[in-house]
C-alpha cells in the first residue's frame, strides 16, 4: 500500500520518498503525492529524481498501490528520490474539483438530481446529471448561483469517518451509481456547511481561491442525462 500523503496536505509540491518495486518504466514508491487519476480527477505530472530526473507521464492506482510511468528505464527498489508535482496542472484541478462539489450541490438543491458523471480538466470540465431538460438559461443560472457560493469564500475541509457513520449524512454521496461497496472508512469533504461529499480527490482550502467559473455548453446525453461543461 502506498501511503497518500495528497490526502492529507492536497499543497504539498515536493516530497521525499523510497521507490519499493520497479518494472520497465512503472515504479511504485513508498509513500507518494502524486494524484492517481480517479473520481474524475485526472492524473498529476511532474517529476522523480534521482541522479537523473524522470518525467511522470501518468499515474495510476492498482490495488491500493499508486503507479508511476515515467518516460525513461533506469530507477530500482530501495532508491530514494524527490518527487516533484507540475504544480501549476494540479492547482487548476484541485479549484476545478472544489468547484464541481458546489456545483453537483446547487444541482440537487435546485432539481434534485445526481451526478451520473464528471470529468475534470485544466481546459474544459463537464458534470453530466439526471435531468429531464436543461436550456442554455437554466444551466447560466446553476453556474451563477455556483459563484455566489463561491464567493462566500467559505473553508473546505476533510476528514476520515468510519463507513456506517458516514452513510447517516444526509446526500454524503451524490453519484447516481452510488459508492463503491465495502469501503471501511469514507473520506469525507466539506465546504463551509452548504457541501459534504464522501470524496477521495484534492480540493483548495478556500473557495475564494476558485475564482469564478464560466458556462460553456450543455449537451443531451440520452433520456434524463445531460451535460453541463463549465470552465475556471
Ligand atoms: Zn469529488
Amino acid at each position: 500500500m502506498t501511503e497518500l500523503l495528497y490526502l492529507q496536505d492536497s499543497y504539498l509540491k515536493e516530497f521525499e520518498a523510497t521507490i519499493t518495486g520497479v518494472e520497465g518504466r512503472l515504479v511504485a514508491l513508498d509513500k507518494t503525492a502524486f494524484y492517481p487519476s480517479g473520481g474524475g480527477q485526472p492524473c498529476d505530472f511532474g517529476s522523480l529524481v534521482g541522479e537523473y530526473t524522470y518525467k511522470v507521464l501518468s499515474v495510476k492506482k492498482i490495488s491500493g498501490q499508486v503507479v508511476h510511468e515515467v518516460d525513461k528505464e533506469g530507477l530500482k527498489a530501495g532508491d530514494k528520490i524527490k518527487g516533484r508535482i507540475d504544480w501549476e496542472r494540479r492547482y487548476k484541478l484541485m479549484r476545478a474539483h472544489t468547484a464541481s462539489h458546489i456545483l453537483s450541490e446547487v444541482l440537487f438543491r435546485a432539481e434534485g438530481c445526481l451526478c451520473t458523471g464528471n470529468q475534470l480538466d485544466i481546459g474544459t470540465c463537464r458534470e453530466d446529471i439526471s435531468i429531464q431538460e436543461l436550456n442554455e438559461e437554466k444551466a447560466r443560472g446553476f453556474i451563477a448561483e455556483t459563484n455566489k457560493i463561491i464567493s462566500k469564500d467559505l473553508p473546505i475541509a476533510a476528514q476520515f469517518m468510519p463507513t456506517e457513520e458516514a452513510l447517516k449524512i444526509p446526500q454524503v454521496c451524490k453519484l447516481a451509481k452510488g459508492l463503491p461497496p465495502g469501503l471501511k472508512e469514507l473520506r469525507i469533504v466539506s465546504i463551509g456547511d452548504f457541501d459534504i461529499q464522501a470524496d477521495g480527490g484534492t480540493h483548495v482550502k478556500q473557495t475564494s481561491e476558485i475564482g469564478e467559473i464560466k458556462y460553456i455548453g450543455t449537451e443531451n446525453k440520452g433520456k434524463n442525462n445531460r451535460r453541463l461543461y463549465f470552465s475556471l
